[in-house]
């Protein structure tokens, strides 16, 4: 079984995402818990969780079908203490009010090197800080995304999301979401046949299925290999339907969240609708 869903806005209050959500037929979402681009929010409300939660019960979302995401401003790899510090008060933030929400993981971009550290150090720096915050914040998961390597990002190499899961002091709570997207802009061809077998068998041997907890389902503007991070609507880039077809009838991708994050939220409804059909 697919969940598929997108990653709704949640403005006006993280309980207007599953409310969001529900209107596009989806049958899990992403959100942010608050501003993206905000260091600080307020704290949840008692009165917003229980909203947040009833909606969720109402549309028939469980934990498992919700991914937040966190801020784009965290670089837990950050080659400064004080940007690394704020990072790390930032995440764990965070992970508390996914806690609060009754979320279990929040998909993190692992961070840039700002081309100041090696990637070994910045890699390091990453597993550090999400070791913290896992000793800080209970129950909570946290799912680092492969990043297609624009700038001095890591994480566009699928070692590299191995050797943070390696230096995590608590392996149990840490995993992996794959952008398909981010992926092939980092080189991995997920557009013919023989690539997407071949990168999904890199993926096994390296990272591993069992760590895998979401996918985000871009097509990419961009040329294999451009490192550049653009994503197109589903068919529409230079992954093409095929490549989606794939992965819809791929029963290693079911019952994780599948979240679009392509450009056009009005298309949403289609895209989920064309989704479900390649699936059949
Ligand atoms: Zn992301
Ligand atoms: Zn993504």
């Amino acid at each position: 079984m697919k969940c598929i869903g997108a990653h709704v806005s949640a403005a006006g209050g993280v309980q207007n995402a599953p409310l969001n959500a529900g209107r596009i037929g989806a049958t899990a979402f992403a959100l942010f818990t608050k501003n993206q681009r905000q260091w600080r929010a307020k704290a949840l409300a008692a009165e917003e969780i229980r909203a947040f939660q009833e909606n969720c019960r109402r549309q028939g979302f469980g934990p498992r079908q919700i991914l937040a995401h966190a801020s784009y401003l965290i670089n837990l790899g950050h080659p400064d203490r004080e940007g690394l510090e704020k990072s790390r008060a930032a995440l764990i933030d965070e992970m508390r009010r996914c806690r609060e929400l009754g979320l279990l993981a929040l998909n993190i971009h692992p961070g840039s090197r700002l081309g100041r550290i090696t990637e070994e150090e910045c890699l390091s720096r990453i597993a550090r800080s999400i070791s913290l915050a896992l000793e800080e914040v209970p129950e909570v998961s946290v799912v680092i995304e492969n990043t297609a390597g624009q700038g001095g990002h890591v994480g566009h190499r699928f070692e590299h999301l191995a050797a943070v899961l390696e230096r995590v002091a608590d392996r149990s709570r840490v995993r992996v979401c794959l952008d398909t997207c981010h992926a092939f802009a980092a080189g991995y061809d997920l557009a013919s046949a023989e690539g997407y077998a071949e990168t999904l068998a890199r993926f096994e041997a390296v990272v591993g299925f069992s760590c895998l907890a979401g996918l985000h389902l871009n097509d990419s503007r961009n040329a294999l290999g451009s490192r550049v991070d653009r994503h197109a609507g589903i068919g529409q880039g230079a992954l093409g339907l095929e490549a989606f077809r794939r992965i819809m009838r791929d029963p290693r991708f079911d019952g994780i969240p599948l979240i679009l994050e392509t450009p056009d939220p009005d298309r949403w409804p289609e895209e989920i609708r064309l989704l479900r059909e390649l699936a059949k």
